[in-house]
């Protein structure tokens, strides 16, 4: 017969946060949202943190090399995808490791067989003017020039004349060397009155490093948050699959993630257990998550089978049909409060605390507070991250949507059609529990997030709280009844498209 349980499943639209006393004490700048990234027994540190609760989800649409960076700035962590083959994930795990505040990789080079036609297409598609020309078009191959709108004149130069022609050689370019600072870049920049300049390994092999711009200079932002290693190095993450570990840990790690999870929708499984025992025992030291699970026995499966912090939620994502086609998931809140319990109970139990994380259906910042609120220690989002700029994808104007970015889940055939054309196999392209659409551009990251911690922390104050672990000790909620989720939202007030539109920034857009 069938087990029901008595419980229901509930979400974050159904809870409101109660304020607490909030003293003098209690102001934004005085919130710490620092918080454990793996597990680490009481009483001792752990080993990897946070400095702010937000990690960005294993996905094509979301994580590539530009949101590891730009969220680690921002004291996050970034998940690179693992539907992807080995070598670009972990390019993308390089990329932010090599990260220097400065020292920019170009995006758009060309070769020596290229025309200025190339040049002004490559230009309109990608909104870059400063183009290096390289042995075989690629960065880290020899820099034979740069092109710039300064070669050419449009209407002049015929579009056929190839790049050798027009570009400025390196013998003329000023240029710095792989290694030096960036004051020293900077100096090259104001002594050569140049407004970018190449960095290349050394004198003899000219290979292609990064570009310095003085105009980042004058955008220059503090990043007092950032996570780094001890060598100064942005964190970033890498996600592994259940399939092809054996292949794909060693190319990661070798690139220099710091922190590992099996990436998987439905993390209760032999085969999860496998890749975390392969990984612990070829690597005992690399701190690796896995998931996703919804409730207590699957926290405690991951758990004995070594995992240093475990992700909960199936079914509540953005693009997730996985409720509707499967019937299987649980409601968030639900989910996070039983894995929750079970993490304390194996945390009195053994005296070893295992971060929980709060997995994808977020909708607005608040819920974010309130993931926290119920216990999780930290969140992973996908469509939060993939309105912004670093999202791997390219915006564009869509009608009746305005400036957007497509997002589509990692079950949809479109994020497995890496599969089919890399490692040749057909499986899971049969049905998809995913969908395919787009979310509203909304800028740079660091200007989203540093929106949504002021929020977060403006909660905190108002619920009596400095730290994660007071939020989790002390904050009381309330079930609201479905009279009270309409009086929560504003009503009987008319809204021009305008209104409409910043009403919308409350749900990220939606
Ligand atoms: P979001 O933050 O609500 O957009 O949810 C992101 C989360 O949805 C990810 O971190 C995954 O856990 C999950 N997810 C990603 N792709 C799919 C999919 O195709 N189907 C179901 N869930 C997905």
């Amino acid at each position: 017969m069938v087990t029901l349980t008595s419980s229901l499943g509930t979400t974050w639209i159904e809870y409101n946060l109660l304020p607490r006393l909030t003293t003098k004490a209690h102001t934004p700048d005085a919130v710490s949202l620092k918080t454990p990234l793996v597990k680490y027994t009481v009483g001792e540190k752990p080993e990897l943190c946070l400095n702010i609760p937000f990690t960005s989800a294993a996905m094509q649409a979301v994580t590539g090399y530009e949101m590891g960076i730009s969220l680690a700035r921002e004291g996050g962590l970034g998940f690179v995808n693992c539907s992807q083959p080995i070598e670009a994930e972990a390019d993308n795990v390089q990329r932010v490791k090599d990260f220097k505040a400065g020292f920019v990789l170009s995006k758009a080079n060309l070769a020596p067989g290229n025309t200025l036609e190339n040049v002004l297409n490559l230009t309109e598609k990608t909104g870059y003017s400063t183009i290096p020309i390289t042995a075989d078009g690629r960065n880290g191959s020899e820099l034979l020039g740069i092109i710039t709108k300064n070669d050419f004149w449009r209407g002049y130069d015929a579009p056929d004349t190839p790049v050798d022609r027009l570009m400025t050689p390196f013998s003329s370019l000023a240029y710095g060397l792989e290694g030096i600072t960036i004051s020293e870049a900077n100096a090259i920049l104001r002594k050569h009155k140049k407004s970018c300049i190449p960095i290349v390994d050394s004198q003899d092999e000219k290979r292609l490093k990064y570009l310095v711009f003085k105009k980042d200079r004058d955008h220059h932002k503090e990043f007092p948050l950032e996570l780094i290693d001890g060598n100064k190095r942005l964190l970033v993450g890498a996600a592994i699959n259940s399939k092809d570990f054996r292949e794909r840990v060693p190319a990661v790690l070798e690139a220099g993630a710091d922190v590992l999870v099996v990436d998987t929708s439905d993390g209760y499984s032999e085969y999860v257990a496998d890749a975390l025992g392969w990984v612990k025992a070829n690597y005992p030291d690399v701190k690796i998550g896995a998931g996703n699970v919804v409730e207590q026995e699957g926290f405690r499966y991951l758990a004995e089978h070594g995992a240093d912090f475990v992700k909960v939620g199936i079914g509540g994502g953005s693009i997730c049909s996985t409720q509707e086609v499967k019937g299987i998931g649980r409601g968030q809140v639900s989910a996070v409060m039983d894995v929750v319990a079970a993490r304390d109970r194996y945390c009195n139990e053994k005296g070893i605390y295992i971060p929980v994380c709060s997995d994808g259906g977020l909708m607005q910042d608040s819920h974010i507070t309130m993931a926290l609120a119920f216990g999780a220690d930290f969140v992973m989002m996908g469509r939060y991250f993939a309105r912004f700029e670093e999202s791997p994808t390219e915006k564009k104007l869509i009608e009746g949507i305005g400036l957007a970015k497509p997002y589509w889940g990692e079950a949809t055939d479109r994020a497995k059609n890496w599969q089919r054309y890399h490692l040749g196999g057909k499986e899971g392209l049969s049905f998809e529990e995913g969908i395919d659409g787009w979310v509203p551009y909304a800028g740079q990251l660091s200007e989203g997030v540093r929106k949504s911690l002021a929020v977060m922390r403006s909660t905190m104050c108002n619920l009596g709280c400095l730290t994660i672990d007071e939020l989790h000790r002390n904050a009381i909620v309330e079930r609201r009844s479905p009279a009270s989720i309409t009086e929560g939202k504003p009503h009987d007030i008319m809204m021009n498209r305008d209104n409409l539109w910043k009403y919308s920034q409350m749900s990220w857009g939606a």
